[in-house]
């Protein structure tokens, strides 16, 4: 009988159009910790009570030191085995979408080029009078909270919780799940919405759904084929 790491493997080889959707899972193995995972606290607060535009109006200096604090940690981080298997992914010639929830860049510096970021992206700061949006990869900022040229406060130009996702990003990952005959879920819990609405919409439209995770998840029961393990050591296993 094929084992299901033999199977995935196989539908990956064959499929001519692929996407997949990645969360912080992807980037454990660099060292980034996921928001659920253990490390993922940060003075005791909840990411729920960081990431809210609320949380920015009431207290921008606070919001600002728990970014710095992760662009500190995710500007020493490298991309890992599992990044890199999804950029060689994109290199093969297939057709191919990455959608991520993840703000890192870490994708981008593996050789992604083509990034779907439904989350937006740490490394770009975005003025709340203006809305101008620029990117800024110092570390440490110089001041907090940091400002725009126009005087306006600058925010990190990701999405928080209750924030609608970039509709053009949005509207462009899910056809590309519609159309993929392989959608990889990887290192994502799958309870992030619309992101992991993505799922379904890829099941419909046809797509053989892969997970992979190092544990169960609410994407599972709707799951092809689950790979249980961690994505730095299942994926280059894929995309050979
Ligand atoms: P999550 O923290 O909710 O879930 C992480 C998932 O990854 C879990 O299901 C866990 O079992 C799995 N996992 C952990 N280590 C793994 C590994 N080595 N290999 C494979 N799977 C592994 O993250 P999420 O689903 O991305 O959703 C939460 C939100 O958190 C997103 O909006 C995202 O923007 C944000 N976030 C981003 C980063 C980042 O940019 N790296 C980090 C933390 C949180
Ligand atoms: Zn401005």
């Amino acid at each position: 009988m094929e084992d299901e790491r033999e199977l995935a493997r196989r539908w990956v080889k064959e499929a001519k159009s692929i996407a997949a959707l990645t969360g912080a899972g992807i980037s454990a193995e660099s060292g980034v910790p996921t928001f659920r995972g253990e490390g993922g606290l940060w003075r005791n607060f909840r990411p729920e009570d960081l990431a809210t535009p609320e949380a920015f109006a009431t207290n921008p200096v606070l919001v600002w030191e728990w970014y710095q604090w992760r662009r500190e940690l995710i500007g020493k981080a490298e991309p890992n085995t599992g990044h890199k298997a999804l950029a060689r992914l994109e290199a093969s010639g297939k057709e191919f979408t990455l959608v991520t929830q993840n703000v890192d860049g870490l994708h981008e510096r593996a050789g992604n080029h083509r990034v779907r970021k439904l989350h937006g992206d740490l490394w770009r700061l975005r003025c709340t009078s203006c809305g101008a949006e620029w990117p800024d990869r110092r570390v440490p900022l110089a001041k907090l909270p940091p400002h725009c040229q126009c005087g306006g406060v600058a925010r990190p130009a990701v999405v928080w919780f209750g924030e609608p996702l970039p509709m053009e990003v949005l509207r462009a990952s899910a056809d590309a799940a519609e159309e993929a005959e392989v959608l990889l879920v990887v290192g994502t819990s799958a309870v992030v919405y619309p992101a992991a609405s993505l799922i379904p919409v890829a099941k419909r439209g046809g797509a053989k759904i892969i997970e992979i995770n190092t544990e169960e998840t609410p994407a599972s029961g709707v799951a092809d084929c689950r790979l249980r393990g961690a994505a730095g050591e299942v994926l280059p296993g894929l995309v050979t």
